[in-house]
């Protein structure tokens, strides 16, 4: 029969390990968050791309996020899909439902477009300071699968990214303009690849390699590191976020941003044209208003 001291002691070690149990699983939580807002860009009339575009951009977002629904379901995290059919859910329907959801994510699918065939690489984007992490994680994984070029993790102040009261990240998988890139994308392979990758970034799974950004991306003058990560900071391609000027500057941009996924600030559509003509900014996508 044990003795009251060593019983108190016992209880003590019990009460210990269950403090210590309580505290690693609320750690893992907190990197892991239980739920995941996937949202498939475009949608219904909104078809992304460029004019004439042979593959439909709405659809290929769509296939990689109910993918990626599945991944994240059968890994016991809660997944909330924008969208899971070909129908225009507003930009600010999008973050609205993203921002109902306290310790969510939101994962925005995309892919790029060009007018140039040549333009190929993944890029992703994040806003906040607090999605500069899961940017990097997303895009390492994504980039590290993909036998194409690292176009970087880039900052900038798109509707979905700016309005996003959670973590946010848009993910560029690839241009469908390109030959390569559009080949690879047709194929349920890759995009099941895809997927997997996003979802490996999600569960901040270290990629399996680390590639630099792309040679002539690099020698363009423009890049630089940003300063989140001193040690990792290869992906990180300099794009400062755009400063809200005026409230009329505002809100003639909020109508523009409002348009697809992909709008941003005027300063920044000019930025891209001169800069990185292989930006989705400068398409000319639904004429019909998207939103409000
Ligand atoms: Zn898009």
């Amino acid at each position: 029969m044990p003795s009251p001291t060593s019983m108190n002691l016992r209880c003590l070690l019990r009460s210990a390990a269950i403090v210590s149990f309580i505290t690693s699983a609320s750690l893992l939580f907190g990197q892991s968050p239980a739920t995941v807002v996937v949202d498939a860009g475009h949608g219904g009339y909104d078809r992304g791309g460029v004019p004439g575009q042979r593959i439909v951009e709405k659809d290929k977002t769509l296939d990689v996020a109910l993918r990626l629904r599945r991944i994240l379901q059968a890994d016991g995290y809660k997944v909330i899909m924008t969208r899971d059919q070909d129908v225009f859910v507003p930009l600010g329907t999008r973050v609205t439902i993203a921002n109902s959801y306290r310790n969510a994510i939101f994962v925005s699918i995309h892919f790029n477009c060009s007018t140039r065939l040549g333009a190929n690489g993944i890029e992703t984007y994040y806003y906040s300071n607090g999605s500069a992490e899961l940017a990097a994680s997303i895009h390492r994984n994504v980039v590290a699968s993909a036998p194409t070029e690292n176009r970087g993790i880039r900052r900038r102040g798109f509707f979905v990214l700016r309005r996003a009261a959670v973590p946010a990240v848009l993910v560029e998988c690839g241009f469908l303009t390109n030959p390569t890139e559009g080949g690879l994308a047709q194929t349920d392979g890759y995009r099941q690849q895809l997927a997997e990758q996003i979802a490996r970034g999600i569960r901040r799974q270290p990629p399996a390699v680390s590639r630099p950004l792309t040679p002539s991306l690099a020698a363009a003058g423009q890049l630089g590191p940003q300063p989140f990560n001193a040690d990792a900071n290869r992906d990180f391609v300099r794009a400062d976020a755009v400063r809200e000027r005026s409230s009329k500057s505002k809100s003639s941009r909020h109508r523009k941003s409002s348009k697809s996924s992909h709008r941003t600030t005027s300063q920044e559509k000019k930025e891209s044209s001169s800069n990185d003509e292989e930006t989705p900014h400068k398409k000319k996508t639904p004429k019909k208003k998207a939103e409000e």
